[in-house]
């Protein structure tokens, strides 16, 4: 960023934290004539962590970008058109979630039905596929765009003060060594957990109901081997199975592998308390090395990489903030709540709550009216990372046991695909709240699931478990992910669209004309 001419600013929104998420709300505020302020304390290109995008998260990218007229952001919801729109901002290719399960000390082996895999494909080919972001990259060109669009930037910038004058917030600091003060009628939070205002307006950490205690250790490597390369499969699997979210899962946590189109390869680890503690999670690379030590068929994977960065360790990943908005102000989903990376439900959480700040800000006015619509964006904000932690929270519970871990993830692939089709149809009603936290039927029963399959006691028979799983995901199953003969094995198939029309309340002509406008081809 270039330095701001002036140190002091009056703003309609002073937005806290230059990460995706600011500069995202910056971009479509600006959109809507307001005046807005970007602060922050380092500068860009700089790290971030949460890197993996998913079909929701893109589609949301593109819904924000249409509503507020904004093509260069379009472009970064699909990999083709990224590639050829933004090719010096680095990112990865994703086409699903790749999930192996790993006994401890033991070498990867899997049956001929894949009891120890899970292939979820997100797309049918390259072109129209997900991405990770290169957050140094991507962070940096939002911000860009933002500056270029309005926004009044200020980096470096270490924020002191919240204070109140008649309806303005004073936010007060200093910046490379002169005293910065902003004035403006709304205060958003887009630092990440345990950020600004959680710190400010002094607020309570909210509890942590269904996860366990987990920490985080990770870096960028390069030279990280393809798993494809070292474990070759005689039938090729739906996708490249590194071309995506790939997960090594065992018991007690897992580890990420995102590979980017810069050479460099994204890889870290949540782990329970306990895990973390055996292998000195303190220790960052040293605790690397140890962990990989019980896994030798990941550890093959790195036997030549090399960290970039030293590891950063993360002794809680989990965090909730007891209060989300006020009448003044309000936090980014990711400003209020981190669940865990499984599942990369940090980005579509996030862009929910963009596009719902931004329209409550457009369409209310300070008073009783907006108080209330704050109020139910606290709670939205709340009951969607409780959904999320539930299910994630059972799935560290099923770590060790690859068969209920699927089943219960099947919930959430089938949540999340059925979601994302009819946004696409113009049909959000259908799919109400994220993980369908809303809908009278699915919402209940992914809880209830979820608690059942945290207690079910390992190798005991769990037939009514996982037939209750069943039922709950058949009406809303577009993908397949009941037919038992794809062995786990999940392709995206214009055809599995097709068949599931009547779950969708669409015509079939209706879903040829989604899928023609989404670059399918009906072969695939
Ligand atoms: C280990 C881990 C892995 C994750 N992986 C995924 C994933 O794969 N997919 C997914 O969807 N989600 C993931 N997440 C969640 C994801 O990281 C967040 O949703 C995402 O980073 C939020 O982006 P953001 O722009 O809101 O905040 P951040 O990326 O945290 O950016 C916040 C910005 O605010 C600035 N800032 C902080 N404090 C201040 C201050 N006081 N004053 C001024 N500026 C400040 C920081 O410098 C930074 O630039 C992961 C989370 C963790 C912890």
């Amino acid at each position: 960023m270039t330095l701001a001419p002036v140190q002091r600013v009056d703003a309609d929104v002073a937005i806290v934290g230059s990460g995706f998420s600011g500069s995202l709300t910056a971009l479509a505020l600006l959109q809507r004539g307001m005046r807005v302020v970007l602060v922050e304390r380092g500068r860009h290109p700089r790290f971030a962590i949460g890197e993996s995008s998913t079909p929701l998260a893109n589609l949301l990218i593109e819904e924000l970008a249409d509503r507020y007229d904004l093509p260069g952001i379009r472009a970064f919801s699909k990999w083709g058109t990224w590639q050829r729109t933004h090719p010096r901002v680095a990112c990865g290719l994703k086409r699903g979630f790749t999930f192996y399960f790993h006994p401890q000390n033991q070498r990867f082996e899997d049956t001929a039905d894949h009891a120890r895999q899970l292939m979820v494909a997100a797309s049918p080919h390259d072109d129209i596929a997900d991405t990770h972001w290169y957050r140094p990259d991507f962070d940096h060109a939002l911000a860009r765009e933002a500056e270029a669009a309005g926004a009044v930037c200020f980096d470096m910038t270490r924020l002191e003060h919240l204070r109140h004058e008649g309806d303005l917030s004073i936010l007060e600091g200093e910046r490379e060594g002169r005293p910065v003060r902003i004035a403006a009628r709304f205060v958003v939070d887009a630092t990440g957990p345990r950020g600004f205002l959680h710190h400010a307006l002094g607020l309570e950490e909210g509890p942590r109901r269904w996860l366990p205690g987990t920490q985080g250790l990770f870096t960028h490597f390069e030279g990280v081997k393809r798993w494809d390369s070292l474990n070759p499969t005689p039938v090729a699997p739906p996708y490249p199975p590194d071309d995506a979210a790939l997960h090594q899962v065992f018991p007690g946590g897992w580890i990420w592998i995102l590979r980017f189109n810069n050479g460099l390869t994204s890889a870290g680890a949540a782990l329970t308390d306990p895990l973390a503690a055996a292998i000195g999670a303190p220790e960052g690379a040293a605790a690397w090395s140890r962990l990989l030590a019980t896994l030798p068929s990941v550890a093959d994977q790195f036997r030549d990489a090399r960290a970039t960065m030293p590891f950063v360790h993360s002794p809680r990943l989990a965090f909730r903030s007891a209060r989300v908005a006020g009448p003044t102000w309000a936090m980014l989903p990711s400003a209020a709540g981190v669940i865990d990376p499984l599942l990369s439900t940090g980005f579509p959480l996030t862009l929910l709550g963009i596009l719902r700040l931004v329209d409550l800000l457009e369409h209310t006015v300070p008073g009783p009216e907006r108080e209330a619509a704050l109020a139910g964006y606290e709670r939205t904000t709340l009951a969607e990372l409780d959904a999320t932690e539930q299910l994630v929270g059972a799935l560290y519970r099923t770590m060790d046991d690859p068969a209920l871990f699927k089943r219960l993830s099947l919930m959430y692939f089938a949540a999340a695909s059925f979601s994302e089709t009819v946004r696409r149809l113009g049909r959000p009603h259908l799919a109400p709240g994220f993980l369908l936290r809303e809908h009278p039927v699915f919402g209940p029963e992914l809880a209830a699931c979820a608690s059942l399959g945290a207690t079910a006691p390992q190798g005991q028979p769990r037939h009514e478990l996982e037939a209750r799983i069943d039922r709950v995901i058949e009406p809303f199953d577009t993908a397949g992910l009941l037919d038992r003969r794809r062995r786990d094995w999940y392709p995206v198939l214009a055809n599995d669209l097709m068949a599931s029309a009547a779950k969708l309340e669409a015509t079939p002509a209706e879903i040829a004309g989604l899928l023609e406008r989404a670059g399918f081809s009906m072969r695939e």
